[in-house]
């Protein structure tokens, strides 16, 4: 095996600079959206950015550092894949918030929106916490392989960076069998890497 972690990679679907641009876009459109209006005297609650663990946390950490409003940040973790690429059912959560996040805005912040199972269940967890409002922000979204049908909570929106093709990728957070986080692009495997 190649040591060299590029030497893996087959094909680059996004690189740093094509990322961190788009992150930038991403952090001041949830600026925006959340900050209230500059002449309003109370100003909304601090959103919560809640990442779903492991694979937003690059994702998160680029984000929360270009977002320009008072927020707090959390993680949940939601087990959903094993160790390979086939979606489980019904993701588990084994990790629940520590922020209290009853009547606030919370936003869920994901590397990748597959089958939209793991999203369901988070909104519906979140819900059950009393969030007034759930958004997600999601990096990727492959809409071709949606099986379960998810909607923000109340006033919450979708935000998502890039549509996705139908391949498993990784990096900027994203794993195979819990490698290739680290690679600071998203990209695609060589086959002889995916066993
Ligand atoms: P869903 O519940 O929407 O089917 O899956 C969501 C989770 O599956 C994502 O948060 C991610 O962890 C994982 N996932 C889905 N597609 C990919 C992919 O192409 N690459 C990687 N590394 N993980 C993926
Ligand atoms: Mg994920
Ligand atoms: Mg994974």
């Amino acid at each position: 095996m190649a040591l060299k972690l590029q030497s893996h990679i087959e094909r680059v679907l996004w690189d740093q600079h094509q990322i961190s641009r788009r992150v930038s876009e991403l952090a001041s459109q949830i600026s925006a959206d959340f900050g209230g209006a500059a002449n309003s005297d109370s100003p909304p609650p601090p959103p919560v950015l809640v990442g779903v663990a492991t694979g937003a946390f690059l994702f998160l950490a680029d984000l929360v550092r270009n977002i320009d409003l008072p927020i707090s940040v959390d993680f949940v973790r939601a087990d959903s894949y094993g160790s390979g690429t086939i979606s489980a059912e019904a993701p588990k959560l084994s990790l629940d918030l520590k922020v209290d996040v009853k009547g606030k805005h919370v936003i869920l912040v994901e590397d990748i929106v597959d089958t939209g199972s793991t999203l369901s269940s988070l909104i519906a967890h979140l819900e059950s916490k009393g969030a007034s409002s759930v958004s997600v922000c999601a990096f990727l979204d492959k809409p071709t392989r949606r099986k379960v049908h998810f909607q923000p909570l109340g006033q919450g929106k979708f935000y998502k960076g890039f549509e996705c093709p139908d391949y498993f990728v990784v990096g900027y957070g994203m794993d195979f069998a819990e490698l290739y986080r680290n690679l600071p692009y998203v990209g695609v495997l060589k086959p002889e890497y995916y066993k």
